[in-house]
């Protein structure tokens, strides 16, 4: 970074000192021609008028000699000698004086200012008799200087034009030249040590901001380079590393960035893995690709490589050079324990691995094992305070951690593929639990992986049919990230569910993006207000006019509208005086286990002949 901003400052520094060239050249350009002009024709003009001085003075002097008492009487005489003064084109005066300055005659007219003038004197026997003044215009001369100044101000123009864009291309050319010189290994192109360096630091200071497995590099080393080298030769040997930055390349992010260290060492940094696994499965596909044989001319050879990973943590900001030397460690204990593999730094990342995997096992078991249990929250209505319905919400008993949330183990389930399985059984589950709440309806959760994962509506036809439940008494959840993709398929398999008879809740509406859309493609039966704005709708007028917008849409649409997280009285009355139909939350009760919402049904004092 602060690499780029010095180049940015030396491109700055040297533009601006090319501009100023190009300037002083132009100003030359612009200024010389009409100068030259200007003081060469001035030069010509005085010239002449010394001749023209010297031949009139001449004549005038003759007169003088051969009439010497009265020969300033002669006028039509010294009209003559003083000569040219009808044939005069440009504007010229010549003007005899008498030695105190007294004007005896006058030829052509004395022309207005700029002017050049000559003044010389008349002598008869060696003495002077009067003085002659020549004045001549450089009208003329000044405008033949304007017009050279106006054409050579365009070429000046045009020359402070090239002067300056062409030097400041080349400049750049060089600049980015020199820079990429400075920055890329020549061999391979990949970056050299020092950008690699310069992004890991970049990439420490960004995923300090960030919780999270952070920034990893990979540190890595060919395995018999050295064979290849000397037996095939250098010139092989650099063909050889040439193609493994390119597959090292091919297998990374437009984000991550490779660099060659110097002979068959390399590195990576990658800057935000998603996972632990992320980084695990990387070090495996650079490992197989290098493992692939390389076609160099006539030879097909096989090397291999080691590699060693150090993770900075999110929120942990180690200086660079520390997390290279912990992943030069790495690579040396993985060479140790036999080349051809991966090696983290330290055992966190290993713990880490370890405890995500342990999880993967156990959810893999855990339907098995029953240790999954459906809770159950209410949902009232607001004008009756009823229940009207319930929502399962799952929960895992992990046999050591105790209960697992579903925020935790359900995208890890979503992953590995397990949800599909799991859906069904929740599905089945809370239908033959809904069996004895006679009356109320069972909502469930679908999540993305089961609606686009096909057959859907067959495994919600299956547990209806082998439960007994009436579809009326079903409800499906999905959110709106579930529809963000795929459009025509999910809608289609949203209608075959609703043309069994269930309905379709959309969850958590207002925090994804297609929300309107999706109302226009298909009919909900119901929104559910997520409760991120209810939490607020009592002290946060934004939130309040969300669902307000939330209520007014449901009401044009003709579908229900339901508010989640209702914690407090007052949420309650603000909701149910919006006309909010229905109602769950904390207020009403936290989900519970099945046997909970017996007893809470036959208190409310549903009837069981309401079915
Ligand atoms: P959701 O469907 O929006 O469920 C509502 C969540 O809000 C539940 O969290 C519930 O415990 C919580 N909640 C209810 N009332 C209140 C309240 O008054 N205040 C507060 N602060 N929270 C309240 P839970 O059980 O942790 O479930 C989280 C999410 O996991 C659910 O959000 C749902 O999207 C998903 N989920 C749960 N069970 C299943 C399932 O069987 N299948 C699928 N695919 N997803 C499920
Ligand atoms: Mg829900
Ligand atoms: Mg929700």
């Amino acid at each position: 970074m602060k690499d780029s901003n010095d180049h940015r400052a030396l491109t700055t520094r040297l533009h601006r000192s090319v501009t100023n060239v190009a300037r002083a050249i132009a100003l030359v350009l612009a200024l010389l021609p009409p100068l030259a002009y200007l003081g060469a024709s001035v030069t010509r003009i005085e010239t002449e008028l010394e001749v023209e001085l010297e031949h009139v003075s001449a004549a005038l002097g003759a007169l003088a000699t051969r009439n010497p008492t009265h020969w300033r009487l002669e006028s039509d005489r010294i009209a003559v000698a003083l000569g040219r003064a009808e044939q005069k084109d440009e504007e010229e005066g010549r003007i005899l004086l008498d030695l105190q300055g007294a004007v005896i005659a006058l030829s052509g007219r004395e022309p207005g200012w700029p002017t050049v003038s000559a003044t010389g004197e008349v002598r008869a026997f060696g003495e002077p008799v009067a003085r002659l003044v020549i004045v001549k215009s450089l009208l003329e001369l000044i405008e033949g200087a304007a017009l050279i100044a106006m054409v050579s101000g365009l070429l000046a123009l045009f020359g402070f034009l090239m002067f300056r864009h062409m030097p400041e291309r080349m400049l750049d050319d060089a600049i980015r030249q020199v820079t990429h010189l400075a920055t890329h290994d020549a061999l391979t192109g990949l970056s050299n040590r020092a950008m690699l360096m310069d992004h890991l630091g970049l990439a420490l200071a960004g995923a300090q901001r960030e919780e999270g497995i952070g920034v990893a590099l990979f540190c890595l080393d060919l395995d018999r380079f050295k064979e290849v080298n000397d037996t095939l030769g250098h010139a092989m040997g650099d063909v050889l590393l040439r193609q493994v930055g390119a597959r090292l390349r091919a297998e990374l992010r437009e984000t991550d960035t490779v660099a060659r260290f110097g002979g068959d060492e390399f590195a990576i940094v990658q800057p935000r893995p998603a996972h632990p696994q992320a980084v695990e499965q990387l070090a495996q596909r650079l490992i197989n690709a290098i493992r692939q044989p390389f076609d160099l001319g006539p030879h097909q050879v096989m090397v291999g490589v080691t590699i060693g990973i150090a993770l900075a943590r999110g929120r942990s900001h180690p200086a660079a050079e520390a997390v290279l030397a912990d992943a030069d460690t790495a690579l040396y204990s993985a060479k140790r324990d036999g080349r051809g593999t991966f090696r983290f730094f330290a055992d966190e990342m290993n713990v880490a691995l370890r405890g995500r995997r342990q999880m993967e096992a156990d959810l893999r078991v855990a339907l098995r094992r029953g240790e999954f249990e459906l809770h159950y929250q209410p949902q009232v209505s607001l004008e009756t305070t009823e229940v009207t319905g319930v929502e399962a919400l799952l929960r895992w008993n992990h046999p050591k951690r105790g209960r697992v949330g579903p925020d935790e183990f359900i995208p890890l389930a979503e992953e590995i593929g397990l949800l599909p399985q799991i859906g069904a059984w929740v599905l089945r589950t809370a239908c033959r639990d809904a069996l004895r709440w006679v009356g109320v309806k069972v909502a469930v959760n679908a999540s993305v992986h089961q609606i686009h994962a096909g057959g859907f509506e067959t495994i919600v036809a299956r547990a209806l049919a082998d439960t007994g439940l009436p579809a009326r008494r079903l409800e499906i959840e999905i959110t709106e990230g579930v529809l963000m993709s795929q459009t025509d398929a999910t809608v289609r398999t949203l209608e075959q569910i609703r043309a069994l008879g269930v309905t379709v809740a959309m969850d958590d509406f207002g925090t994804g993006y297609s929300s309107l859309g999706y109302l226009q493609r298909f009919r909900f039966d119901k929104l559910k207000i997520d409760r991120s704005f209810v939490a607020s709708l009592d002290h946060d007028v934004r939130a309040t006019a969300i669902v307000d917008a939330v209520l007014g849409i449901s009401r044009a649409l003709g579908v229900r509208a339901n508010a989640e997280g209702v914690e407090t009285q007052e949420q309650a009355r603000m909701l149910a005086e919006r006309g909010c139909e229905e109602a769950q939350g904390w207020l009403y009760g936290k989900p519970v286990p099945a046997y909970e919402i017996d007893a809470l049904v036959a208190a409310r004092g549903l009837a069981a002949a309401a079915e």
